[in-house]
């Protein structure tokens, strides 16, 4: 069926709607109430107090699409077909009300008959032991045994650091094999993008504690979770989520901008996505209220605008742009969400505000870099010292991140125990400091201030060079 991104978002909602679904428009980007998370990643994370039953909630079922960030996928931004780190994700809920049967037909229902996929191309995977959801997929849906394959934990348990969680189901699109890596063992759950997974059916029976424990839920629910830009490229035919009509446009701006061609040169083709991507994420979080800083979400947002910017420098382009892509985004989105058409100029301040204060230094930052990577390839060394990291941290502005990222190209490490021993004497001098002019009353977010948060800033660094989930 021939729908786009804006069409198949409202036909979700809609089919839900059918449904007895009570339509709720997406949270904030910012968690509220919640210090497990930095960022929404989820269409279920702001719902989370409705599975745990600490409150009740508006309807007993629920359709949403949400904003969602996921900083843990920023690697594969641009490299793989279907990961981004800002995307909006559909989903249909209950809280204690229907559970796994009906959460399967609906989805099979709508990607059938709705968006009328063929029924050939799809595939699920369950939980190892599931049995029950076995046979709702084979003797209800009717889909064949070949079809249906068990993954462990990794891919068919969905939890978060804590709270509600459960086992899962999830719906795969065979692509083709011009997609695939051609292995024999090829099959949903593959690192290849051939069976590429676009729904995820969780049946949250239990409820996690910090120590790891699980108790079982009173009422089971259900929470799913549909990647729009993924549903979207699969109806379109289009190669990965950034090829998506409504997406391309971002690309082709960056062309505009570039005036490199999209499709001829692969390395090129991965630094125009990740502007495309980063673009969208930088829009959605600072319409949410986040600025750029040196922890926590600050901290992803300002390594967004800085690796759109050196994505930026690697096509060519020698002039502040990321405004001008950003207000593409607004344009292809601003129906949807009228707050980033709200907070335009806003947006665009601070992500130019941003982006010129990265420019002042990333030239000579660059430079230096360069000169160390060639001094460690001289003398075959395998590591950047951590003082030299630090060096480009605090005084060019390089996200530990950016340096890592770049060493990596030329397979090289940063030595980052080091690089931490320097920030902590940081962290103790400002300290000190702060205890010896207390009196002089600092501003309220200097960048001073910024500096001594040791708790804030050690896990924001924590989170995103661990890459753990956030
Ligand atoms: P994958 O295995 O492909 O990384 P996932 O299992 O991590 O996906 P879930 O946590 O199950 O994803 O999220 C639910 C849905 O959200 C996925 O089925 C997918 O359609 C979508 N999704 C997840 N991560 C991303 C991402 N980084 N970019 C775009 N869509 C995503
Ligand atoms: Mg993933
Ligand atoms: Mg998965
Ligand atoms: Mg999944």
């Amino acid at each position: 069926k021939k729908i786009g991104l804006h069409e198949i978002r409202r036909e979700f909602i809609e089919f839900f709607k059918g449904k007895d679904h009570l339509d709720l428009p997406s949270f904030s980007l910012v968690p509220k109430n919640d210090k497990s998370l930095l960022l929404i990643n989820a269409g279920m994370a702001p719902l989370k107090p409705y599975f745990t039953g600490e409150k009740i909630p508006p309807s007993k079922r629920v359709v949403t699409c949400q904003k969602c960030i996921r900083t843990a996928d920023i690697d594969n931004v641009g490299k793989t077909d279907r990961h981004a780190t800002f995307f909006e994700m559909l989903g249909n809920f209950s809280f204690g009300d229907y559970f796994k049967k009906e959460a399967i037909q609906w989805a099979w229902e709508f990607l059938t008959e709705n968006l009328q996929i063929p029924k050939e191309r799809l595939w699920a995977s369950i939980y190892l032991e599931d049995d029950e959801v076995y046979e709702i997929w084979n003797k209800v849906i009717g889909l064949d045994d070949s079809k249906i394959v068990r993954l462990g934990k990794e891919d068919n348990f969905w939890e978060l650091e804590v709270g509600p969680c459960g086992p899962c189901s999830e719906i795969y699109v065979d692509r083709g094999e011009e997609y695939g890596c051609g292995k024999e063992e090829c099959k949903p759950g593959c690192d290849c993008d051939r069976y590429i997974e676009v729904w995820n059916l969780v049946f949250t029976q239990f409820d996690k504690d910090e120590s790891g424990n699980y108790y079982p839920l009173k009422n089971p629910n259900i929470d799913t979770g549909m990647g729009l830009e993924r549903i979207a490229a699969v109806i379109e035919g289009a190669d990965n989520i950034f090829e998506v009509k409504e997406i391309r446009k971002i690309i082709n701006k960056v062309e505009m901008i570039s005036d490199k061609k999209y499709g001829v040169d692969p390395k090129a083709d991965v630094s125009i996505r990740v502007i495309t991507d980063h673009a969208r994420a930088m829009t959605f979080l600072v319409s949410d209220g986040v600025l750029p800083s040196n922890e926590g979400r600050g901290y992803v947002l300002r390594r967004l605008i800085r690796r759109a910017a050196r994505h930026g420098k690697l096509l060519g382009i020698n002039k502040p742009f990321l405004k001008d892509i950003v207000e593409t985004v607004i344009d292809s989105w601003k129906v949807e969400y009228e707050e980033i058409k709200e907070r335009e100029g806003q947006i665009k301040k601070v992500v130019q505000v941003e982006e010129e204060k990265f420019q002042e230094t990333i030239h000579q930052g660059i430079h230096i870099l360069e000169e160390y990577i060639k001094q460690i390839l001289e003398h075959k060394g395998e590591y950047l010292d951590g003082e030299k990291a630090f060096k480009l941290y605090d005084t060019y502005g390089f996200p530990l991140d950016l340096t890592k990222e770049i060493l990596e190209e030329k397979g090289l490490k940063v030595r980052e125990d080091e690089f931490n021993k320097y920030m902590e004497e940081q962290r103790q001098r400002a300290r000190k400091a702060r205890e010896e002019y207390t009196d002089s009353g600092w501003k309220k977010g200097s960048p001073l201030e910024e500096i001594i948060g040791y708790d804030v800033v050690f896990r924001g660094y924590d989170i995103l060079s661990l890459n753990t989930e956030v």
